[in-house]
């Protein structure tokens, strides 16, 4: 029987909720224990698949083909586990099943109302994350904040449950935000009473509260918080603003919440093992060198829009010692001529993932950039597929090609729609999702990097390489290190006269982890630091 930590926010969204429920996530695994975690998430979209990157910041593609949250991505970045669809519930998957169900008739002539039918329907999707992992503790977050109305289905679900649990499964976190009075110096804990006062009128008492703050939290306010919300002492966690990301499980445990939530669940765990995160952690902080990596997109005013890639790129930093300094360019900029000098500045380039013809322009001179003064190039998608069109037109002088989601009538299309995407009209989930087989090349960078004849990686695209091309391309001088199983579809491009210049069809940034850093990534980020500092060697965070 799985025990359940549901988590909610209050006072203002943006706080790190995400982040904070992964590192209990990590905690009680570095405890022996079996974690999953899902997230509710209030909206009507059936997922952010179709949603802009200024609404939602990156979708994060789970292995098994859902294009979910980016908070999916904190989560298996800080337990280390595969999740599926079912750990990202939103309103519109939850009415459309309903819907669907009445128009059947399942329903038997019944008022479908929301109270039983979607929030059973909300119920049965927490309970399938348990069915299906057999975790020992499943932690559900749910998304924005107390009080908003699409929230209140989500919350009356969380509070059924208590009882139909039993008290002694069910745990509650409500994680607030303690705002700063400049004038007086002063945090204020009244937000974060009348938060737990609404979370309680719902009917939920919360057992723990985490107090953000971006100032140092006192034993006095700990001790209000604790009277005025009914929570005991050890229950209030003050949370101050971290540097890094991966201090948060530290912090969490040094604050006693490992073994308060254990306690309080009755769980049968072992004494907590974060030698390797310490460590991981010691690394990233330590790391004296630096290394600029520009990230060219047309979003970077958005870091979240492009979250997993920078997340990779600091995971392969550290296991190389080295600080990564991402150096943000706008490729709308490179068309206007602007931002080169900026590229001279930096020992890499990554162009990543995107759709839509706004700022491709920029993103081929970019890689025109990194082909020409040997720059290491890392194209992740898009970027694969810039890296290809460049090529063609510079290097095969096919001046107008291009690929047909950006020219349809181009002359050359060396990017083409894959033949399965033709006949698709809606957008919704619809493109090549989730987990594909590649296989390498023997004696190829890429095949060198993983150190593997065949690996399997994640997709979210609807072009392709254009397989008329692929002669040429070869003869020119690119090398297809990576192809499906059949040898129909590329996956792997990259050249053979460049230190590191190699794009890929799938997004390798989805399965790196903060101690288990990515093959390509690492590979990438060594062949930045070569071209600067000499060889560098990886760390092992277990030894
Ligand atoms: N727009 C391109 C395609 O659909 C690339 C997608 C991506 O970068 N994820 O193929």
């Amino acid at each position: 029987m799985s025990k359940y930590i549901f988590c909610t926010g209050g006072v203002v969204s943006s706080v790190g909720k995400g982040v904070t429920v992964a590192s209990i996530g990590r905690i009680l695994k570095a405890r022996g224990l079996k974690v999953a975690i899902q997230k509710l998430d209030p909206y009507l979209n059936v997922d952010p698949g179709t949603m802009s990157p200024y609404q939602h910041g990156e979708v994060f593609v789970t292995a098994d083909g859902a294009e979910t949250d980016l908070d999916l991505g904190h989560y298996e970045r800080f337990i280390d586990e595969q999740l599926d669809a079912s750990c990202n519930v939103t309103t519109g998957q939850v009415y459309a099943e309903v819907i669907a169900r009445e128009r059947r008739g399942d329903y038997l002539g019944g008022t479908i109302q929301v109270i039983p039918h979607i929030t059973n329907e909300i119920k049965r999707r927490v309970k399938l994350v348990a069915k299906n992992t057999q975790a020992d503790v499943v932690l559900v977050e749910v998304g924005g904040t107390v009080g908003d109305i699409e929230g209140q289905p989500f919350l009356e679900v969380l509070r059924q449950l208590r009882t139909e649990l039993g008290r002694k499964d069910a745990f509650y976190i409500h994680v607030t935000f303690l705002p700063h009075i400049g004038a007086t110096g002063e945090l204020k804990t009244k937000p974060t009473q009348h938060s737990v006062r609404e979370l309680r009128s719902i009917g939920i008492q919360p057992h723990v509260i985490i107090a953000r703050s971006d100032h140092p939290v006192n034993e006095d306010l700990v001790e209000k918080i604790a009277l005025f919300c009914d929570v005991d002492k050890e229950g209030v966690i003050p949370l101050v603003t971290a540097n890094n990301i991966y201090e948060v499980p530290l912090m969490l445990e040094e604050s006693g919440l490992g073994d308060y939530i254990v306690d309080r669940l009755k769980l049968e765990a072992k004494p907590p093992h974060l030698k390797p995160w310490r460590k991981l952690v010691k690394s990233m902080k330590e790391a004296k060198k630096t290394t600029r990596i520009a990230i060219v997109g047309k979003y970077v005013e958005l870091h979240d829009a492009y979250m997993s890639v920078k997340e990779a790129l600091t995971h392969a930093g550290a296991a190389l010692s080295h600080r990564i300094e991402i150096v943000w360019v706008n490729s709308s900029d490179l068309e206007k001529g602007r931002q080169f000098d900026t590229l001279e500045t930096v020992q890499g380039i990554v162009v990543p993932g995107g759709f839509g013809y706004r700022g491709v322009e920029g993103k081929i001179l970019a890689a025109k950039f990194a082909r020409e003064r040997k720059i290491p190039y890392l194209g992740l998608c898009l970027g694969m597929q810039v890296m290809c069109i460049e090529f063609a037109r510079n290097v095969l002088e096919l001046e107008d090609a291009n690929s047909t989601e950006f020219e349809t009538s181009t002359d050359h299309p060396v990017i083409d729609l894959m033949i399965d995407q033709r006949a698709i009209t809606d957008l919704g989930g619809t493109m090549r999702l989730g987990l594909y087989p590649c296989v390498l090349q023997p004696g190829s960078l890429a095949h060198d990097a993983y150190g593997k004849h065949q690996v399997e990686e994640r997709h979210r695209h609807r072009w392709e390489l254009n397989n008329k091309y692929r002669e040429s391309l070869l003869a020119a001088g690119m090398v297809f290190s990576g192809l499906s199983p059949d040898e129909m579809l590329v996956e792997i491009a990259e050249l053979r006269e460049h230190p590191f210049m190699l794009g890929t069809q799938f997004h390798p940034e989805f399965s790196s982890r903060p101690d288990r850093p990515h093959p390509l990534f690492v590979a990438f980020v060594k062949s930045a630091i070569n071209g600067v500092n000499g060889s560098v060697k990886e760390t092992d965070y277990e030894s």
